[in-house]
């Protein structure tokens, strides 16, 4: 499994670990790809999510014990979906912060999860947050200050890490490349696109999402177009669900001049993606009417 991992040392302080884009393979996170982050510096890291699949989270913290020293680590739990949890086990003697919703969800699931019956996911161990909070949350890895704030983004208790002094944003799933994934069951599609323009408000210079292409993580990141990319994504499709061709209406055709750009990029697996969108804007719709 190590050989899954692919790292990319952003900055001194700032590592991405992914798990790379399987576009055959049978769960559907590892054909979208995706990765973690973690902050570290002096011998101290910040772990934001536990990766995918069991053994994954014990990879990365070994691999930051070897390379970097790093002696003590807090794990940040950015939402309860699996694919960021799995492998909470690994850090069941840190500090492990999130929102009180995802400890809640986590525990409501652990039965679950555990069995292996949710979804494509293998079963695992729940090691769920044991440092809660709701809102806004500042913490520091040595000197570099970190800023956990939630947004009503994707799923309830969606945090964000924000490093202000350096003007980065770790996304998590709040924002993706090509597109995210929507869900409009705790939140109103207005709600969430007011949160993707006061995330726009912020001072930020450099984002990073994590599932994403690796070739931009690379290149220094995403800007805050990014935003605008997501933003228009979900305004379009609400626009388009009208139109009677709405069900073949392909999402690379919709970002066409995103993908133009170079702001997103095209990842075929994100078409499974598109598909299960336009029923949840299908859904919205006929609730509005
Ligand atoms: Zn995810």
């Amino acid at each position: 499994m190590s050989s899954e991992i692919e790292v990319v040392e952003i900055r001194e302080f700032l590592t991405y670990f992914s798990w790379g884009r399987h576009a055959e393979d049978k769960m559907l996170d590892m054909r979208l790809g995706g990765g973690t982050y973690a902050i570290h510096k002096n011998g101290k890291a910040l772990v934001v999510d536990s990766m995918t699949r069991p053994g994954q989270g014990q990879w990365v913290k070994d691999y930051l014990t070897r390379t970097h020293q790093v002696e003590q680590f807090t794990l940040v739990s950015s939402h309860w979906h699996v694919d960021h949890i799995i492998d909470n086990k690994a850090y069941a003697d840190c500090v492990i912060v999130g929102h009180k919703h995802t400890r809640e969800k986590m525990l409501e699931k652990k039965a679950i999860f555990e069995a292996g019956a949710y979804g494509d996911y293998d079963p695992f161990e729940v090691v769920p947050p044991n440092l809660v909070f709701e809102e806004r949350l500042e913490l520091w890895v040595d000197d570099i200050k970190v800023e956990l704030e939630e947004y009503l983004v994707h799923e309830k208790g969606h945090l964000g890490v924000l490093l202000p002094e350096q003007k980065i944003f770790i996304a998590n799933d709040i924002l993706e490349d090509p597109l995210w994934f929507f869900d409009f069951g705790f939140a109103s599609a207005e709600t969430q696109l007011a949160e993707l323009e006061r995330l726009k408000a912020q001072d930020i210079d450099f984002i990073f999402p994590c599932h994403c292409s690796i070739e931009t993580i690379k290149q220094g990141g995403f800007t805050k177009s990014l935003i605008d990319a997501n933003i228009s994504y979900l305004n379009r499709m609400i626009a388009a669900a009208a139109n009677p061709d709405f069900a073949s209406i392909a999402a690379a055709e919709m970002l066409k001049d995103e993908l133009e750009a170079g702001i997103i990029t095209w990842w075929e697996p994100y078409a499974e993606v598109h598909d299960f969108n336009k029923k949840e804007v299908l859904k919205l719709i006929q609730k509005q009417s």
